[in-house]
């Protein structure tokens, strides 16, 4: 595959980014990537429900001018990754209508009560446990529904991995997998093969090949790549082997997006429409 694209990074209008967005841009043209997606996080939570750390407008007129600048080389999508929206959805809805973004992805960092998936006791709690309580809350964001994919979708991995000395697998709860990744297929929408975990203590992608297996076997078609680079010089780490993982799984094509349509690209050696976003 040689347009390459990245799907989720950060720049410093996320609180936790660490370079500008042109910063970032030049690194994507600087590794070959075509096509980014910017997806600073709006990240309400209990008692910082309205998350004014998100500058909207700031970050609408630096996404402007990077497209501008790099209209030759780069493809800058307008992103957001919205953190628990089904617990904020007000808010949510409120920034999805301020500005037309190209994609949106959505994410549970957080529980109900307020507490980071970080932090909780991994200790005493069962794999079990953790996995049902996880996909109840993916359960109430596909409900939410005015999403294009879920961030990072077995996220949970990466923090307990220290704790059971393992990785732990969604399919540990088949039946409740199952029927959260049937609704994301049923509304349209998709997950993305997240590469952050390659860089940390899973060495695994969000999700695995299991349950991105479990999602194309059910019907799952719409399905980006990204690399939640949060920092310039990880952007695009691990996405030729998100690609092959992809093709291993028996995806064709990945998916992009622009004003929130989908577009495909192949990942087939056999199909040369590289760089051209298809309707199938
Ligand atoms: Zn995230
Ligand atoms: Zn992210």
């Amino acid at each position: 595959m040689n347009y390459l694209v990245d799907y989720h990074v950060h720049s410093i209008f996320s609180s936790d980014g660490h370079n500008t967005i042109m910063d970032m841009c030049r690194s994507a043209v600087n590794k070959g990537i075509k096509e980014i997606a910017v997806t600073d996080h709006f990240e309400p939570h209990i008692s910082n429900e309205d998350y004014p750390f998100y500058n909207q407008k700031g970050y609408w007129a630096l996404m402007t001018k990077a497209k501008q600048v790099f209209r030759e080389k780069l493809s800058v999508k307008f992103g957001v990754e919205l953190g628990q929206p089904h617990l904020f959805p007000e808010v949510s809805g409120a920034i999805l209508e301020g500005f037309p973004y190209d994609y949106v992805l959505a994410s549970a960092h957080k529980l109900p009560a307020g507490m980071d998936v970080s932090e909780i006791d991994f200790g005493s709690i069962s794999e079990e446990e953790l996995c049902s309580m996880y996909l109840m809350q993916l359960k109430e964001l596909v409900y939410w529904n005015d999403f294009d994919c879920i961030g990072h979708l077995d996220l949970i991995k990466r923090y307990s991995a220290d704790v059971y000395k393992k990785n732990i697998s969604l399919t540990c709860q088949y039946e409740l997998l199952r029927e959260v990744l049937q609704l994301v297929i049923h509304s349209g929408k998709g997950i993305e093969i997240n590469t952050s975990g390659l860089r940390q203590t899973p060495k695994e992608t969000f999700p695995g090949f299991d349950v991105l297996k479990l999602y194309k076997a059910l019907g799952g078609e719409v399905l980006t790549i990204g690399s939640d680079a949060h920092v310039a010089e990880d952007i695009g780490k691990g996405l030729e082997e998100a690609v092959d993982m992809a093709k291993a799984a028996g995806f064709r094509y990945i998916t992009v997006f622009n004003r929130r349509k989908p577009g495909w690209v192949s990942i087939t050696e056999e199909e040369n429409t590289f760089g051209q976003v298809n309707s199938r």
